[in-house]
């Protein structure tokens, strides 16, 4: 019998730290290991956003501020949903600002699925959704799309899966680990299942500013989905503010009254000198988010275009995110953890295997490019000749 509660049933540990763990057994040993594993924006976080959050502490904020959040971010934020997404809420009664994104996918979770009732996630996608959807009790239902046609999604792919007891879809949009954008075509396919079949979509776009190509759609702004959507988006990525931890997740009225209840109860509220940095990011100069995205940009051709000089590799380029995911079906080894451990073994670059993020995503690995471009020639040249001994 186990000792813990029985929701932790078929709640793996992360898969991505399985890797991590060989990688700092090798370094241990004294490899020098090249790290494409993690999706962490290697910037600094931009300096006016450092200097608020000091200015902050120097002058003693540092106390509880209200659960939902400082009253002047909110506000910044129901700008920032109107200004970037078309999205009209009130922000004192539709906006919960989280510590991390992460915190309010799962507030979302919680508080939208219980027992018996089923999260429907397209995979690939990333690892934490089907474990929240266990934390919360509900049942996650794995929906995969095909590499054979880029990951797109279909409507008739979502419906599918669907069953009397499916409550909510969840959407990562821009994708990790595909990089995919929606298109205005599968943006309408999401909502269209939702509203034809009475479900909430959870969409986490906490990617929305690391994009190079294709308009960022937020599905609460199609027809008919202000009343069934929850929007997660967060600072991490866009401000490279990931030890920060600030999240925020805009919902309909009533649903969002049942997050802060959840948030209430659990951690309170956001720290308050970070909300602050928070209102710097959203309130002052954006030009430091273009300068990031265009480095990533440089990246990301850098890397695909080193990796499709290796045989065997098939390597898209990414619309958004931080990823190249790669199809190693022309290697010979048809695992992708085999690879993998394989990878980091013989040419010292930990990579993540593509199963780590649902089906879909058995003949793949994905490699991060939020890393400086010498870690990124290098770690291409020794995949290279690594491959080439196999
Ligand atoms: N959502 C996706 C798709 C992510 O890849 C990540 C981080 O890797 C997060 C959410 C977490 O964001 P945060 O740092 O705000 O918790």
């Amino acid at each position: 019998v186990s000792r813990v509660a029985s929701r932790f049933a078929g709640i793996e540990k992360s898969p991505t730290y399985a890797i991590l763990d060989l990688a700092a057994e090798l370094r241990a040993q004294g490899e020098s290991i090249l790290d494409l594993n993690g999706g962490e924006p290697d910037f600094d976080t931009p300096g006016h956003i450092t200097a608020e959050g000091i200015e902050a502490l120097s002058g003693g904020f540092t106390h509880y501020t209200p659960s939902r959040g400082l009253p002047e971010l909110l506000t910044a934020v129901g700008d920032k949903l109107l200004r970037d997404n078309g999205l009209a809420v009130d922000p004192a009664r539709q906006v919960v600002v989280t510590p991390s994104a992460k915190h309010a996918l799962f507030l979302s979770v919680m508080t939208l699925l219980g027992p018996g009732d089923e999260l429907l996630v397209p995979t690939p996608s990333w690892v934490s959704y089907p474990a929240m959807a266990r934390l919360a009790g509900a049942e996650p239902v794995l929906a995969p799309l095909s590499a054979d046609n880029g990951f797109r999604l279909t409507r008739q792919l979502l419906e599918q899966r669907l069953t009397p007891r499916t409550r909510a879809l969840l959407i990562n949009n821009p994708n990790n680990p595909t990089g995919n954008v929606l298109t205005a075509d599968e943006a309408e396919a999401v909502a269209g299942v939702a509203r034809d079949h009475d479900l909430f979509v959870i969409t986490d776009e906490i990617y929305e500013k690391v994009r190079f190509r294709g308009e960022h759609l937020s599905i609460a702004a199609l027809p008919g989905m202000a009343d069934r959507t929850v929007t997660v988006n967060g600072f991490s990525k866009g401000y490279a503010m990931t030890g920060w931890r600030l999240g925020y997740a805009a919902a309909p009225e009533d649903v969002s009254a049942q997050m802060l209840k959840v948030q209430q109860h659990t951690v309170g509220c956001a720290g308050s000198f970070v909300q602050r940095g928070g209102l710097g990011a959203l309130r002052g100069p954006q030009e430091p988010v273009e300068e990031m995205r265009a480095a990533y940009e440089f990246r990301r051709d850098l890397l695909v275009k080193g990796l499709s000089g290796i045989p065997g590799l098939v390597c898209p380029s990414p619309d958004a995110a931080l990823y190249v995911f790669c199809d190693i079906g022309g290697t010979g080894c048809a695992d992708p953890t085999a690879f993998t451990s394989w990878l980091l073994r013989e040419a010292k670059v930990a990579v993540t295997p593509g199963s780590a993020f649902g089906p879909g995503g058995e003949r793949h690995i994905r490699l991060a490019f939020a890393t400086d471009e010498q870690t990124l020639r290098e770690a291409v040249d020794r995949i290279h000749s690594a491959m080439e001994r196999l």
